[in-house]
């Protein structure tokens, strides 16, 4: 979790700096900052006749397993800087091309709603800048690596938002594309879940290779035991669970004097290399989803409220996390639903974060409690994206278990699964 807060922090800084630098014109990314307007207006028309994004999107992504980055090597040097700018600078104008495609693939109406289309400008630009820089030739110094790196960060700032835009311009669609199947609600699901699921997982993939770079030039030199790029040499899940259980329960404190502990049992001195970025979203959602369940199923009772109940279990090929509330569970109508986006029971309440403020909102993972309904979809999609599942078993009455299952990326147990 830290992590991401650092690697945004860090990205803020440096688009502070970038965007006075460049103003002052001393800043030598070919004036990404100033040239803005000039890209957005292009944009537009270049989607219709450009045959670049074109040719990239038939080029087939090259997915690096999750253990290659491990091994890249133990203390990172400005080769492998140089390498890594290299692949990305091929990588990404090619993954960025499928999801433009997958823009391009919606039906008018949809695409020309103003959040979908800010989102797919910002796609296209991206890939313009991106495929443009150096002049398309690949870097090889210091230098241009430095300012592939600054273009990076200020690139992954820029597409902090594309969640809530994205969520918000397919909820407001959703008439739109319910019309276009002449009322079939089944298939206009079909079409959001799967043009989501897509859009979000390659963004998962493309933000953890570009943070992984980013975090590899901090540690160059450095013989880092704890952490390679993203991917963490002994991370203890028990950890991460526990700092976030902490930290949704502090959120929930807004809203009830005294949420339910967190209770951890099983393996909780397991340590292993892996990457938690991924993890540690989907943790967030479901234990905002049991707090929620806990608190609102004993608002009226003086008692206690019972505990949540974690358990690790770490095996050879793979790991699960079972987080059980005694939130009385879900009914058989609502257990049908809750994977599909913008399924919520929690619309309209007061107070969990509302859809008006959606695009005020830098992070919304962390300031939203509930009401959006794109917590469980997104996380089994990255789930299924980290080459685990997320799994739910509910006792209507009771309570609720969730078991997340995700594979090792050490090579030697196994197979790994590809970013
Ligand atoms: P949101 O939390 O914004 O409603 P989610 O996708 O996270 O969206 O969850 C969808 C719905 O699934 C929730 O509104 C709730 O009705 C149900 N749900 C999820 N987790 C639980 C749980 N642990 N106990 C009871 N209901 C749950
Ligand atoms: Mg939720």
């Amino acid at each position: 979790m830290s992590l991401i807060k650092n690697v945004a922090q860090q990205a803020r800084r440096t688009n502070v700096v970038a965007s006075k630098a460049s103003s002052s014109g001393v800043y030598p990314l070919g004036g990404y900052n100033e040239n803005k307007a000039q890209l957005r207006r292009e944009t537009t028309a270049q989607y219709y006749r450009d045959h670049d994004i074109h040719h990239a999107a038939k080029k087939d992504s090259v997915r690096l397993k999750a253990a290659a980055l491990l091994f890249t090597g133990r203390i990172p040097s400005n080769i492998d800087l140089i390498r890594s700018a290299q692949y990305l600078q091929s990588e990404l104008p090619v993954r960025i091309a499928h999801r433009i495609k997958g823009f391009r693939s919606l039906p008018f109406i949809v695409v020309t709603n103003p959040h979908i289309l800010k989102v797919m400008e910002q796609y296209i630009r991206s890939f313009k800048v991106i495929s443009n820089f150096n002049d398309g030739r690949m870097v090889k110094t210091q230098d241009k690596v430095d300012d592939f790196t600054h273009l990076l960060e200020i690139l992954l700032d820029e597409h902090g938002s594309v969640i809530d835009d994205l969520t918000q311009g397919f909820s407001s669609c959703h008439d739109h594309i319910l019309e276009i199947f002449d009322g079939d609600e089944e298939k206009t699901h079909d079409l959001v879940q799967s043009f989501l699921d897509k859009t979000l997982t390659s963004r998962l993939g493309i933000r953890l290779l570009a943070q992984h770079h980013l975090l590899l030039k901090d540690q160059i030199g450095q013989n880092s035991r704890d952490r390679i790029g993203i991917v963490e040499s002994r991370w203890k899940p028990a950890k991460d669970i526990e700092a976030i259980a902490r930290k949704i329960r502090e959120s929930w404190m807004f809203h009830c004097d005294n949420p339910p502990r967190v209770k951890l049992n099983g393996h909780t001195e397991a340590e292993f290399p892996y990457i938690p970025i991924g993890v540690d979203y989907i943790l967030q959602e479901v234990f905002k989803n049991a707090f929620r369940a806990v608190i609102e199923a004993h608002a009226n009772s003086a008692r206690q409220m019972p505990p949540i109940d974690v358990t690790i279990a770490v095996n050879r090929e793979d790991f699960t996390i079972r987080i059980a509330d005694r939130g009385k569970g879900m009914k058989s109508d609502v257990i049908d639903k809750i994977w599909r986006y913008h399924f919520t029971t929690a619309r309209g309440r007061q107070g969990y974060g509302g859809v008006g403020d959606l695009l005020s909102m830098a992070n919304s993972n962390e300031k939203e409690l509930a009401g959006y309904g794109i917590g469980l979809p997104i996380s089994k999609a990255y789930a299924e994206y980290l080459g685990g599942k997320l799994e739910i078993k509910s006792m209507s009455g009771i309570g609720t278990d969730v078991y997340l299952t995700l594979k090792h990326i050490d090579p030697h147990k196994g197979h790994s699964f590809r970013i």
